[in-house]
């Protein structure tokens, strides 16, 4: 039995998402807690991502691309553009103010937007981590490769690979690319698994998979995905949270007062300062 979900449309500052975590019907896959498919669009000449400088605390932010690029900017200093393949991997912990951007150099220039930007909820122990940031360019990221698939594990460990980038709850995110004809089965090694198509046509176990949807695997099958076309996925998941988690805006914590501490902190303007912006997304007000 799969949980279908459809992502709802969001607009994260001149550019459109689509959400598929949190969803009334499901709060997290493995220590993933929120899930936004960047795209596919196409970014007119007057069109620009613009994600003003904002905090987060309690979770890592995980940005991979497929197409396009993202200009990242953080209070820990790091001024990173993010292109297709490359994984930033970024650690809230305490707190990080960020901002993310059309790049200067693509700002009025027509071009393709394509990715995803999910948050990994951090274990309870490191919550209060200090805050970090991490950029491995795509080509340090492990491929494998068989039968038609071509796999790259972005983050964490699946199919015999483990990502050089640094996680600290058990985690599964593999992007995977199948020729048409092509079969792969999906292994159980992972407790919380889920498959969201974002190319061509699938079927796993025989049934098609919908584009754009988060199928939610069922524990301990090993269900084969076939590709009627040239397709892509993305296979998410990894170890269940140790515990209910608070969202709040971009704030995720086990503690209900500690959303309450962040919000005062945003308020005040005491999560640090983003260096070249003079902007900040406000906190939301009742
Ligand atoms: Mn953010």
């Amino acid at each position: 039995m799969l949980q279908l979900i459809r992502p709802r449309v969001h607009d994260i500052g001149g550019f459109t998402v689509g959400r598929a975590l949190p969803s009334p019907q499901r709060r997290s896959v493995g220590p993933f807690v929120f899930f936004d498919h960047i795209g596919p669009a196409l970014l007119s000449a007057d069109q620009a991502m613009a994600v003003r400088p904002h905090p987060h605390i309690g979770l890592a932010t995980v940005t991979y691309l497929w197409e396009g690029a993202m200009m990242h900017r953080d209070s820990l200093g790091y001024a990173q553009e993010v292109l297709p393949g490359d994984v930033n991997w970024m650690t809230a912990g305490r707190g990080i103010v960020h901002s993310e951007r059309t790049p200067e150099r693509l700002v009025g220039v027509e071009h393709a937007m394509h990715g995803l930007q999910t948050w990994a909820a951090l274990p309870r122990a490191h919550e209060e981590t200090a805050p970090a940031f991490a950029h491995h360019p795509a080509s340090t990221l492990p491929v494998v490769a068989a039968d038609g698939a071509t796999l790259t594990v972005v983050a964490g460990h699946g199919f015999g690979a483990r990502s050089p980038v640094a996680v600290l709850a058990e985690t599964l995110y593999v992007s995977i690319d199948l020729r048409a004809g092509a079969s792969l089965q999906i292994p159980a090694e992972h407790a919380e698994r889920a498959l969201y198509p974002v190319a061509g046509e699938l079927t796993l176990d025989g049934v098609e998979l919908p584009m754009s949807t988060l199928a939610v695997l069922d524990p301990d099958t090993r269900p084969v995905l076939r590709a009627i076309t040239d397709a892509r996925v993305m296979l998410i998941g990894g170890e269940p949270l140790d515990g209910p988690r608070f969202l709040w805006w971009n704030f995720v914590s086990s503690s209900r007062e500690r959303i309450e501490q962040a919000k005062a902190e945003w308020r005040a303007d005491r999560l640090g300062q983003v260096p070249g912006e003079t902007e900040r997304i406000p906190l939301p007000e009742p």
